[in-house]
């Protein structure tokens, strides 16, 4: 369940007053400790003791040492099944804040409170939680939804401008595979800042959470939300082992703009939509120089991708402005020609 929280924090306070909790463990990074736990202390109405979790910011930190740390601490504080932990951060958080509750004592109960635009519009929602190994993005973890999500669209006043952008690449990855208005809303924004995108929020929370309740384990419907993340997920990891990190949304965008010609390229749309969506993205991301990856690199990675079966890889793709479909396999000539047509474009 999916609530917007009011400046005062009302209806957390409601859901904390009508449950009994041993502990609230409240999970922060450096930058949400900093930011946006003060709001949330400065409004919470409980008289469970409370202890704060603080680890630092960043996607090299979703990892088992760190998620290891975690439930060491939690023992060490005698954290016991009745506790309670609310993750209060960005998709990092949420993740693997998600992923430490759903396993310690096998599994103790947890609420997400995001604070980026991209954990309000798509990470926080949906159940999956989970760490990267070995490079290899969100390889181990599980599908346990929070108790609830409680959204405060205020908390995105600090965030920088670069991580709105990062998650305004999930809103229009929405648009794309489900809703043409919401797509064709979100591309008359001419600047991407808080107040403007705020009124978009909820529809996307509305995609995200549809598309999950049709298929929580991602058999089939759910798959369509991997738009863009195939080969976005790819080049994110690759950037990650060489320690040029790029923001969770940036690549999707750039995996987005190769999907969508893909999608253009296996007859699935037509060139001119293609091109339309590829335009689009590009007004608002910049392209990563993606020439000095190799090819049999980023194949061995596309392999290793969750959605595939079969050996087999299983691309999302979209069969017009709104609509996806997905287990698509496509050629490998055709998968060659969507990263060369990335490359060329790029100009790098
Ligand atoms: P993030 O959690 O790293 O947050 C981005 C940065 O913003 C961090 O430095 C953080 O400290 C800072 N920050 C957070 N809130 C702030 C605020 N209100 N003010 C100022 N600074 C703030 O990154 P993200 O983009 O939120 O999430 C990316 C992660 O989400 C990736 O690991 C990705 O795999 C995951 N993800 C998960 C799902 C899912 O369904 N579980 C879906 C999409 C993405």
């Amino acid at each position: 369940m999916i609530t917007i929280l009011d400046q005062d924090f009302s209806q957390l306070n409601q859901f904390l007053s009508e449950r009994t909790f041993s502990k609230i463990f409240i999970l922060v990074d450096e930058n949400t400790h900093e930011y946006c736990l003060p709001i949330l202390l400065g409004n919470l109405e409980t008289e469970t003791a409370i202890e704060i979790l603080e680890v630092e910011p960043g996607e090299e930190m979703k990892n088992i040492q760190t998620a290891n740390q975690l439930w060491e601490i939690l023992t060490e504080m005698q954290a016991d099944r009745k506790a309670l932990m609310i993750n209060l951060g960005g998709g990092v958080i949420t993740d693997m804040g998600g992923f430490v509750a759903s396993t310690y004592k096998r599994g103790i109960q947890f609420i997400n409170i995001p604070t980026t635009l991209l954990s309000i519009c798509d990470a926080s929602i949906g159940g999956k939680t989970g760490i990267d190994l070995m490079n290899y993005k969100n390889m181990v973890g599980t599908f346990a939804f929070p108790e609830q999500i409680f959204a405060y669209p205020r908390f995105l006043d600090t965030l920088p401008a670069k991580e709105l952008k990062s998650g305004f690449a999930e809103m229009l990855k929405h648009g794309l595979i489900a809703d043409k208005k919401h797509w064709d809303d979100l591309i008359l924004l001419q600047h991407l800042d808080a107040v403007g995108i705020e009124p978009y929020i909820k529809q996307s929370m509305e995609i995200k959470q549809e598309v999950v309740h049709g298929d929580f384990h991602e058999k089939n419907v759910r798959k369509t939300l991997n738009f863009g993340h195939t080969i976005g997920h790819a080049i994110e990891s690759l950037c990650l082992s060489t320690g040029n990190l790029i923001l969770h949304g940036e690549a999707v965008a750039m995996g987005m703009i190769c999907e969508a010609h893909l999608s253009y390229l296996e007859g699935l749309i037509s060139e001119e939509d293609s091109e339309l969506i590829i335009e689009q993205i590009a007004r608002y991301f910049c392209y990563i120089d993606i020439t000095d990856f190799k090819e049999e690199d980023i194949f061995s990675l596309l392999l290793n991708d969750k959605k595939n079966a079969d050996a087999k890889i299983n691309f999302s793709l979209l069969n017009g402005i709104g609509s996806c479909v997905f287990d698509q396999q496509c050629t490998t000539e055709n998968i060659q020609k969507s990263l060369n047509y990335y490359k060329k474009l790029s100009g790098f």
